[in-house]
């Protein structure tokens, strides 16, 4: 069978490692029919809109794309094309999983863990209101009149919206992915003790939906604020966790830096029906055309494409051949080797081409 896939290169570094992981997925043997999208830099060039609605439209038709990250103009006018890419596909839950790789330089060995942050709601919906504009001044009055809580008229607003209905389909899709991965334990992330009405909804709605699945995945729920701590102590008593888009966010870096940084960290946005797989890191544009980053993190992106897709064995043989060069510690980038100036480290492409070499 072959898989329709929109492939979006992206800016900056985009294209780099973008090509590393088409090649690493042409490779496996998987029959792969590529449809060529535009977003970012060179669809502002060609359509003035970074997210051009014949890119939203692919993607909605295929259902599955493989993107680069893109490079978020400041102070140009435009909102950053991953968070509407997100919104306008309803991509709500964001994957993103943690594992030490055997000779990538990292602070905790044996990490293996999965961050499932809502990508929809949370101080993340984009609900702000500056500070004395007219609106927040309105607010804060009205405020006033429903709290008793001290607010100051000069305050800037943002709003945390949390639904039981999104709260439902993330924590949903965490213990179906935990189910499908052959997971033991997720585990809820929240505040509910200060948030007690946002976060007291998104826990209890966890705590109700662990129900159903109990006696096939364990369940907990921990505070925020102990679960860094505990995951920079302790984090292989973690499995997979699942939180609201704000701590997601935080402790999906903190979860990379545990293993070894960006370079490594792979991720996906999923929705019911639509899926983009796209790394951690952004466009880095000072390494732009120079061949020397980690495409790592895409190739690992293009794993979890190969599962969602239901080609096991072929996402397998791939995770397998990174691991082999990364163990190796010989074909790889500046940034896997013991100092950044090594003379021995090899170009994006020739890491590619060992990964290639193992599969
Ligand atoms: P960045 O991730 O692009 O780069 C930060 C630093 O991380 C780089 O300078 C580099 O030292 C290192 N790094 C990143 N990727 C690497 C790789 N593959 N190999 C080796 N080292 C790597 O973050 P930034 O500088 O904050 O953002 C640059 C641009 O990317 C911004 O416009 C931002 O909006 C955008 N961005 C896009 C996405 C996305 O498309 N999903 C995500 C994050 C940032």
């Amino acid at each position: 069978m072959t898989h329709r896939i929109v492939f979006i290169p992206g800016d900056g570094i985009g294209p780099e490692v973008a090509w590393a992981a088409r090649r690493c997925l042409d490779a496996t043997g998987v029959a792969f029919s590529w449809v060529e999208c535009i977003a970012g830099e060179a669809a502002i060039a060609k359509h003035g809109t970074p997210l051009p609605e014949e890119t939203l439209q692919a993607i909605r038709e295929v259902g599955v794309a493989i993107k680069a990250p893109i490079t978020t103009p400041i102070g140009k006018g435009f909102r950053s094309v991953n968070v509407a890419l997100r919104k306008q596909l309803d991509l709500y839950a964001c994957l993103r999983p943690c594992r030490s790789y055997e000779g990538v330089p990292s602070a905790r060995p044996g990490v293996d863990l999965v961050i499932v942050r809502e990508n929809t709601e949370d101080l993340y919906a984009g609900i702000e209101f500056a500070a004395q504009s007219s609106e927040a001044s309105a607010l804060v009055q009205q405020l006033k009149r429903f709290t008793k809580e001290p607010l100051r008229d000069d305050a800037a607003l943002s709003i945390k919206p949390i639904s039981a209905a999104a709260s439902e389909r993330i924590v949903k899709a965490a213990f179906e992915y935990a189910l499908a991965h052959h997971r033991k334990k997720v585990t809820a992330v929240h505040k509910a003790n200060i948030m007690k009405y946002t976060d007291g909804l998104f826990m209890e709605t966890a705590r109700r939906l662990a129900t159903a699945y109990e006696g096939r995945v364990a369940f907990e729920d921990r505070l925020v604020d102990a679960t860094c701590m505990q995951l920079v102590l302790r984090p292989r008593e973690f499995d997979v966790l699942v939180l609201p888009n704000l701590y997601g966010d935080i402790l999906s870096d903190l979860c990379a830096g545990l293993v070894g940084g960006l370079g490594v960290a792979p991720g996906a946005n999923v929705g019911d029906r639509i899926a983009v797989f796209e790394a951690v890191h952004g466009s880095a544009p000072k390494y732009q055309g120079m061949n020397n980053v980690n495409p790592t993190a895409m190739i690992l992106s293009g794993v979890m494409l190969l599962e969602y897709l239901g080609e096991r064995e072929a996402a397998e043989r791939l995770e397998m051949a990174v691991r082999a060069v990364l163990r190796e510690g010989k074909a790889v980038t500046y940034d896997l080797k013991p100092t950044r100036d090594d003379p021995t480290a090899v170009g994006t492409r020739e890491m590619t081409d060992a990964i290639i070499a193992h599969l």
